[in-house]
């Protein structure tokens, strides 16, 4: 047994190996509606090597443990969070991008996938309003899109040395710029926090008097964070007037897009997003929503020569590229990286741009539904124009809504349903994702139900 594919022949075995992985794949989507999002219980294999290498029949039976073990996005009641089932053909991308094995690092280690990845990140700047000079870089999650787009900003603005320097976000930022902080060198006061409206919005009235009032402490700002889609209530800051304020005042506008991103790649829901081209850098996740199986995230440029002039080293061991691009290992914090623009790519090319816009619109259309049929005059919703919402009982003390959160979780996962019981502002709510293409309406109704009746 030849753990290594042979270059010459047609290696029977890795293609019966391949074969009955992906059979036993498919059973295992083929069996997930009669189970459960979640596993009851499970056992596991043996986490390390056994002195002698295992035949690929105990492989398989090992990888079956796992399988089962597993959370099962495409059972129809996974709605907690914005992990929705692979595409068909994103998987088929992962297992051919691990064949492939090339490195996005360097143009001579993956040169058709260079180019598919610069090709892939012009059309989402384009679809998304930025103009000839714009480009991106795909990068393993939005923590890691959201970081790099800091360091950017801080780094243009000529404040990578500055201790005090300041970058603002909503109250309701995504928990990555917290992170982004420690990494960059920051303390806590360098993210300045501005209030949100009733709706979940960055109160825009009040950026400007924090701006002056850093300003008077003799502090500088290196960035503007807006977000597209916040985590719990899918909110989507006024971003034409924070890239007003911007341009105004001459700060880099970063957008946390990561959920929002992708309604901006249809004429019909981009209206939402308008302003995202006014951006500096973007940062889209479109695993979270199009079925891109993980991870899948962009951090798009409006001007590409800023990824560069920030990251770029030089790459002494490797070929320099002809023209003016750079290595893929220049343009962001990783080194080494898988080609995850393939299975975007060919998701992509799977779904056309009317398969896009359907689960757009479908997502939506099914967070309306359930939002209709929640009985509000027991429930405070709350939800922007997109795909997810959040309910907590109205009237009730902060405990007491814990321990409905706790108790209607546990009741709604013996029905099957999988709500998320994020904690917003003095309470928790039980969150609903309408990412997954497998829920029917009456699968909403039957939620809704369970959920109204949840209170007395
Ligand atoms: C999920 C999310 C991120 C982080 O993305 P990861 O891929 O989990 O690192 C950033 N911002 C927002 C608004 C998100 O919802």
């Amino acid at each position: 047994m030849d753990p290594f594919a042979s270059p010459h022949n047609l290696d029977r075995e890795l293609h019966s190996l391949l074969a009955q992985a992906s059979s036993n794949l498919c059973d295992w989507f083929a069996e997930s509606g009669g189970q459960a999002p979640m596993p009851d219980s499970f056992d596991l294999p043996d986490a390390y090597p056994a002195k002698e290498g295992v035949s690929n029949s105990v492989l398989l039976s090992e990888l079956k443990l796992l399988m089962n073990g597993s959370y099962r996005p495409s059972h129809p009641g996974s709605l907690a969070h914005l992990d929705p089932p692979p595409l068909s053909a994103s998987i088929v991308g992962e297992l051919i991008c691990a064949g492939l094995n090339n490195n996005l690092l360097a143009e001579e280690l993956s040169p058709s996938l260079s180019s598919l990845e610069r090709n892939l990140c012009k059309w989402f700047c384009q679809r998304l309003g930025f103009g000839d000079l714009s480009g991106g870089v795909a990068a393993s999650g939005g923590s890691i899109s959201n970081l790099m787009a800091l360091v950017m900003a801080r780094n243009i603005a000529g404040l990578e040395s500055d201790p005090s320097a300041v970058f603002f976000a909503s109250d309701d930022c995504h928990v990555s710029f917290l992170k982004a902080l420690r990494i960059m060198g920051l303390k806590k006061e360098s993210l300045q926090r501005i209030p949100t409206d009733e709706n979940g919005e960055l109160k825009i009235s009040c950026l400007s008097s924090s701006l002056n009032k850093i300003k008077s402490e003799g502090k500088k700002c290196f960035a503007v964070v807006a977000t597209a889609g916040t985590t719990v209530r899918g909110a989507i800051d006024p971003l034409s007037e924070i890239a007003q304020f911007c341009q105004k005042e001459k700060v880099w506008l970063h957008v946390d897009a990561a959920i929002g991103g992708i309604f901006g790649l249809s004429t019909i829901t981009s209206e939402i997003v308008k302003g995202l081209g006014s951006a500096d850098s973007l940062t889209v996740n479109p695993q979270k929503l199009l079925g891109i199986a993980k991870t899948s995230s962009l951090l798009l440029v409006a001007n590409k020569n800023h990824l560069s002039t920030t990251f770029s080293t030089g790459l002494p061991y490797a070929e320099p590229i002809l023209g003016n691009d750079f290595h893929g290992g220049e343009l962001g914090i990783q080194g080494t990286r898988s080609a995850e623009s393939l299975k975007l790519w060919i998701g992509l090319r799977q779904l056309g741009e009317d398969g896009i816009e359907k689960i757009l619109l479908e997502s939506i259309k099914k967070r309306c539904h359930l939002e209709s049929k929640i009985d509000s005059s027991k429930f405070k919703i709350i939800s922007g124009p997109l795909h997810l919402l959040a309910l907590t009982p109205l009237n009730y003390t902060s405990s007491q809504a814990s321990e409905w959160s706790i108790k209607t979780r546990t009741s709604l996962l013996a029905n099957k349903f999988m709500l998320s019981r994020p904690m917003y502002e003095d309470r928790y709510y039980l969150k609903a994702v309408m990412g997954n293409p497998n829920t029917k309406f009456d699968d909403l109704e039957l939620l809704a139900n369970l959920i109204n009746h949840s209170i007395i």
